[in-house]
């Protein structure tokens, strides 16, 4: 059975990684000849609205899946396989006005938020909402690209000026006490599994450390039962994504996936099954497997520049990922991961690390 793929980045790497040893068959499409997935599996090299790549994609594939969200999803419609998860998710998961809507439809507490297109739009906004706030563009943002924090009116206007050319939302900054994500996956004949909550920490907009099972059984179960409604909702299959901020002991949905996610990179060391493997498994059709965590993991994200190899592997008990990418400046290189037997033990050798593999980032 192959799986084609769209997007081979390093999500869709680890995807194909965790897939050879169930005997699945890879195929990817990227827009890059050096995208990291070609390592390790055939690539077609096309843009993601080309129409007669993605029909070649899927006629040599038995099911297509993503690892990247913004695909446009009118070149998906009527190929010859089955699209999973499906495009209304996608479409759902590609703006965030979309997005809101549906967390609302579904009794999912979120931030307040106002679509705006205009000037005026922006000022009637933050009339309403108030500042500080949060200026981002609806489609296409990633890593805290795309978006802007507004304390000020000249910082509306500033941001303004930048954004402004795309349609945006505005929506209130959340004072948050952490940030936690919540991994699940749900199977074609619509079984679900859960992950424990993970509690991330990032900067600039971007991931920077995970630590999991964030613990907390009353905010696992509420997580638990809003991802149950949106893989409901879509009857979703694979791996789905929400991200929340926490707030005085409460939830707030900042945004979903529909695809693994980097909050989850933990889980190939530190939980029974992979996400990886259980987006492979839910796409194909096979059984989920168990998402249990093995003890308490930590995933630090390795970013702009990849620290020698010997230096990170020379810690006892640490799992390195590196993707085959070229360094830049904010790029995500690799990441490692450690398994400890307690949550002591872990972020104590987070602290240790955390200095020499990203200066600078503390965990909370
Ligand atoms: P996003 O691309 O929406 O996931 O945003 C990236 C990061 O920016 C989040 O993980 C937060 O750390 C921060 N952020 C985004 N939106 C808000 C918000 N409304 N309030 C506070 N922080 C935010």
């Amino acid at each position: 059975m192959t799986i084609g793929v769209v997007g081979g980045g390093q999500l869709g790497r680890m995807l194909a990684i965790a897939g050879y040893p169930l005997g699945l068959d890879f195929l990817f499409l990227d827009r890059e000849r050096t995208a990291p997935a070609g390592q390790v599996a055939p690539l077609l090299t096309a843009e993601f609205g080309d129409r007669e790549r993605l029909r070649e994609l899927a006629s040599r594939s038995d099911v297509v899946t993503f690892d990247w969200e913004n695909v446009p999803v009118e070149s998906l419609r009527g190929l010859p396989c089955p699209v999973r998860p499906s495009r209304a998710a996608l479409a759902a998961a590609q703006d965030r006005v979309s997005e809101k809507r549906l967390f609302e439809r579904l009794g999912i507490p979120t931030t307040r938020w106002r679509s705006v297109e205009s000037r005026s739009e922006l000022a009637r906004a933050l009339s309403e909402i108030g500042l500080p706030a949060m200026l981002k563009t609806r489609r296409l943002g990633y890593d805290g690209k795309g978006q802007a924090a507004l304390r000020t009116r000249s910082e509306a206007e500033a941001a303004w000026e930048r954004l402004g050319a795309a349609p945006l939302i505005c929506e209130e900054l959340v004072p948050f006490d952490s940030e936690v994500s919540i991994l699940g996956a749900r199977g074609v004949d619509g079984a679900t599994v859960f992950y424990p909550l993970c509690l991330n920490t990032h900067a600039g907009g971007i991931l920077r450390v995970t630590t999991a099972p964030y613990g907390r059984p009353q905010l696992q179960r509420l997580a638990e039962r809003h991802l149950g409604r949106v893989l409901v909702h879509f009857r979703y299959v694979g791996v789905l994504t929400i991200e929340f901020f926490v707030r005085a002991g409460r939830l707030i949905a900042n945004e979903m996936a529909p695809r693994v996610h980097n909050s989850g990179h933990w889980t190939i060391e530190g939980a029974v099954t992979s996400q990886f493997e259980n987006h492979v498994r839910a796409v194909a059709g096979l059984p989920l497997g168990e998402t249990r965590a093995l003890g308490h993991s930590a995933m630090i994200n390795l970013i702009g520049r990849m620290p020698p190899r010997a230096r990170i592997l020379a810690h006892p008990g640490v799992h390195l990922h590196a993707y085959g990418k070229e360094p830049r400046p904010g790029r995500k290189l690799g990441h490692c991961t450690f398994v400890a037997p307690t949550a002591h033990a872990r972020d104590a050798w987070v602290r240790r690390l955390l200095p020499k593999l990203a200066p600078g980032i503390r965990i909370p």
